[in-house]
């Protein structure tokens, strides 16, 4: 099976799987949270807050093995 990102639509790089089995780039992701005032998985909702994280200004992804 071809993954593929579902944000920027190209092939996964760095990638990061969410609580709800959805991957991402970690770069999208990171703007998905960044201008999202929701911050939620932009596939299917469920809260990012669970596996992103603030930490000084950066934003930081929580890794799920
Ligand atoms: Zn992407
Ligand atoms: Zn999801």
């Amino acid at each position: 099976m071809y993954d593929s990102c579902p944000v920027c639509l190209g092939r996964l790089r760095r990638q990061v799987k969410t609580p709800c089995k959805h991957t991402f780039c970690k770069n999208c992701l990171c703007n998905v949270y960044k201008l999202s005032p929701a911050k939620t998985c932009p596939l299917c909702r469920a809260p990012l807050e669970y596996y992103i994280s603030k930490r000084n200004s950066t934003i930081k992804l929580v890794f799920f093995s």
